[in-house]
């Protein structure tokens, strides 16, 4: 046996080191940020393996994301000499695919089938509703998507849902009509993923039992987060439901969570999950964790003070364990421009004083606010990283390369066929695709198959183009990866497309790289001729790099191992952790984001959003605003997030003057409208000295329909609405609208021409 002074479990404390050491048996780990459950989930493992209590093809770990997935197995093999291959370790989405892989027949799919990542998946949706006539003006695209994904999230076939109304069931119908054209053309999308290896499992009890026998350690990490399907998945690889009644099966499953740290609500994440496995797993206790190792005393403190403002918690302490450190610092800049300009010269600072770039984190609410950032950071010359954002695989010459690629391996790609059959360019028009995907609806068969019914200058011109997929094929069997991808791009005359092209560099390098990435994941998936793993599941390294493309969410590795600072959204840094955060646009209306006030359990989630962003930072939190904002074309007028206002007082440092909401729901310091204007305002932040004033200038403020100058920050009376307060105004002249935040009412847009707003003093 292992005793505590082992080297895998030093520095561990008792109630981490009982967690990691508990015998064979269902376990709950509440516990709040940075107290340690990933870690103890890794060593967990690392213990189990070490004392021999399971081999690597025991265990079965689920993971956020592909990088956490990553990391771990890093970690692992740090501690332990170990082959990991035989391991199971990744996302739900990750593991899925595995799963449907080594069983593609039973489920029908295609030894070769592809994932539709969203944006592929809009495409498909939108073929099939062209092809039926739909138009788009009648059922959005994307909404549809939103239905299917919805349907599928919540475990739904078509023939599950019963219509309500005529709306709902052309839905159903078109469900059904997508789900045929995937299966026709061997693609699946995300929520198939986990809804067809959930039925695989579910409907074949010989294979679910095997997988019952040979995962002994089943390990979940950011359990908050779990989706009904995710869980109802993880219990048919736990047990058996017997009269009605969920029966464990023998096996251990470790969950660790954190309910204040649910974030994903509106993608069906439940929290309910939590309690549904203490009582269905028949656990006793959660295991608590109270110590906070990550963040220092200020940081701490002002995330639980930030959190206690929840209703809706399952109730949890933490202590520090560090130093109090120095206190979060907080910053007003009159506009995005000026905040980005602010941040940058901030990191500059901490470059100098040698904390290293890809420590340095700054988050925000919405991916749109990156581009002001980013624009600072190049300007300044700092290497910087997006997470998120447009990934790599998702650009437009990606996508053609892949989609070459896809047909390599499977011609019926009917995405892929359409998406290149004319790029680059050879005279296949409209007319003739048109009459091509009415000949493959009539046959009942793929594009590929279809072209020689088209006849004519256009049936040639297609003839040729399969001809030229069926010549590319031939000519890259047996190549390895590296030299398929090239051969592809020479073969398909994309890149000769780019060269010729005035603007093509970029897109050309953008290639060039998908060379160099197809050959180090090779390298690093350690893939010789083929993918074997010991379940004897072999996938040609080229479907492998494939199924990657499309399930590396955002964890784009081209640009791995450079130093860089790390931008990302708060929903993307969840689990990781950084010296040094700068969290900004903390506004009214973008954080809490104004869809989160009118929806139920909005703001708690907002909250819980900004629990997480506070707690990713190890030493230093800055909290930045800005007085206006470009967004989607038109400058807004903003007050300060709320969650400022939550803040213990004593852990903060205001490098600007403070500026609260006031008390309760908001009522605007009387300071607060002349500053946001910043007229005749002599306490201008220390900051922004120097700084003209038109910076801080505003354009005419518009005029209600009462008479009044409208100006954001006001509180204001309107007729209908009673009392409330301008978050932002708009437009000008009779375009001009206000968004205001009623008492009673909640948030409304107001057109100013008509709405009889008047000030209230
Ligand atoms: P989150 O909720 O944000 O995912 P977490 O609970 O998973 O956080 P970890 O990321 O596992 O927390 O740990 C936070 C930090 O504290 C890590 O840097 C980890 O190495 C460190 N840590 C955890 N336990 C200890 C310990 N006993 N001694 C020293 N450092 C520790
Ligand atoms: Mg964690």
């Amino acid at each position: 046996a292992l005793t505590p002074d082992h080297p895998l479990l030093r520095g561990l404390n008792p109630e981490q080191l009982a967690a990691v050491t508990l015998p064979p048996q269902h376990a709950l780990v509440l516990a709040g940020a940075g107290s340690g459950k990933t870690r103890v989930l890794t060593t967990r493992i690392a213990w189990l393996l070490a004392t021999g209590q399971v081999g690597p093809g025991g265990i079965l770990a689920v993971t956020f994301t592909n990088k956490a997935a990553r990391e771990m197995l890093a970690r692992l093999t740090a501690l332990l000499p170990l082959n990991v291959r035989g391991m199971w370790v990744g996302t739900f989405h990750g593991l899925c695919h595995r799963l449907l892989r080594a069983h593609h027949a039973t489920v029908g799919l295609p030894a070769t089938f592809q994932i539709l990542d969203m944006q592929d998946q809009l495409g498909a949706i939108k073929r099939l509703l062209k092809g039926l006539g739909i138009d788009e003006e009648r059922l959005a695209p994307k909404e549809l998507q939103g239905f299917i994904n919805g349907a599928k999230e919540d475990g739904l076939r078509p023939r599950d849902l019963a219509p309500r109304d005529p709306d709902a069931r052309l839905k159903i119908e078109l469900y059904q009509r997508y789900e045929e054209q995937c299966q026709r053309e061997g693609v699946v999308d995300f929520g198939e993923l986990m809804l067809r290896s959930y039925e695989l499992l579910r409907d074949h009890r010989p294979l679910r039992q095997h997988y019952q026998r040979r995962f002994r350690h089943i390990l979940v990490d950011e359990f908050q987060d779990t989706n009904r399907l995710q869980y109802a998945w993880l219990k048919l690889l736990a047990g058996e439901v017997e009269d009605g009644r969920f029966v464990p099966c023998g096996n251990a499953v470790m969950a660790v969570g954190d309910d204040d740290q649910s974030i994903y609500a509106f993608r069906g994440a439940r929290v309910g999950n939590m309690a549904d496995f203490v009582r269905e797993f028949g656990i006793e206790a959660p295991i608590k964790l109270e110590r906070n190792y990550r963040s220092v005393g200020h940081i701490l403190r002002a995330a639980n003070h930030l959190i206690e403002h929840n209703r809706q918690r399952l109730g949890k302490s933490l202590r520090p364990q560090r130093g109090e450190g120095e206190p979060v610092r907080v910053i007003e800049l009159p506009s995005d421009f000026e905040e980005a300009r602010w941040v940058v010269e901030e990191i500059g600072q901490l470059l100098r004083d040698g904390v290293p770039a890809r420590e340095i984190a700054v988050l925000y609410r919405s991916n749109a606010q990156s581009r002001a950032l980013e624009g600072a950071l190049f300007q300044a010359g700092v290497p910087y990283r997006v997470w998120g954002g447009l990934r790599f695989f998702e650009r437009a010459e990606i996508k053609h390369a892949l989609a070459y690629l896809r047909l390599l391996d499977n011609p019926r790609d009917d995405t892929s066929f359409l998406r290149v059959v004319n790029f680059p360019p050879r005279g296949i028009g409209a007319r003739t695709l048109e009459q091509l995907q009415q000949a493959a609806r009539e046959a009942g068969c793929a594009l590929a198959d279809a072209v020689t019914l088209v006849g004519g200058r256009g049936g040639a011109a297609l003839t040729a183009f399969v001809a030229r997929l069926d010549v590319m094929r031939e000519r890259c069997a047996g190549l390895t990866l590296g030299d398929i991808v090239r051969t592809v791009l020479d073969d398909s005359g994309l890149l000769a497309h780019y060269r010729a092209e005035r603007d093509g560099a970029e897109r050309i390098e953008n290639l060039e790289e998908l060379v160099a990435a197809a050959h180090a994941f090779v390298q690093q998936e350690g893939l010789g001729e083929a993918a074997a793993d010991p379940d004897g599941l072999t996938v040609s390294p080229l479907v492998a790099f494939l199924t990657h493309a499309a399930l590396e969410s955002g964890d784009h590795q081209a640009q791995a191992g450079q130093d860089a600072v790390q931008l990302m959204t708060v929903h993307a840094a969840k689990g990781l952790e950084f010296d040094a955060v700068f969290i900004t646009g903390l506004e009214e209306g973008l954080f809490p984001h104004e869809n989160s006030l009118t929806a139920h359990d909005g703001l708690e989630e907002e909250r819980r959003l900004m629990y997480v962003a506070i707690t990713r930072a190890r030493q230093r939190l800055t909290l930045t605003w800005a007085q206006t904002r470009m967004l989607h074309g038109s400058t807004r007028y903003h007050i300060p997030s709320r969650f400022l206002d939550e803040l213990p007082a004593d852990s903060l440092q205001w490098l600007s003057p403070p500026r609260g909401r006031g008390a309760g729901w908001g009522v605007p310091q009387p300071a607060w409208g002349r500053s946001a204007l910043g007229q005749g305002d002599d306490a201008r932040p220390a900051a922004l000295a120097g700084l003209p004033p038109a910076a801080v200038a505003t354009p005419e403020a518009p005029v209600s329909a009462a008479g009044a100058a409208i100006r954001a920050g006001m509180t204001v009376f309107h007729p209908k609405f009673g009392e409330g307060q301008v978050l932002a105004v708009e437009g000008r002249g009779a375009d001009a609208r206000a968004h205001v935040h009623f008492r009673r009412h909640g948030p409304k847009w107001l057109a100013l021409a008509v709405a009889r707003l008047t000030p209230v003093e």
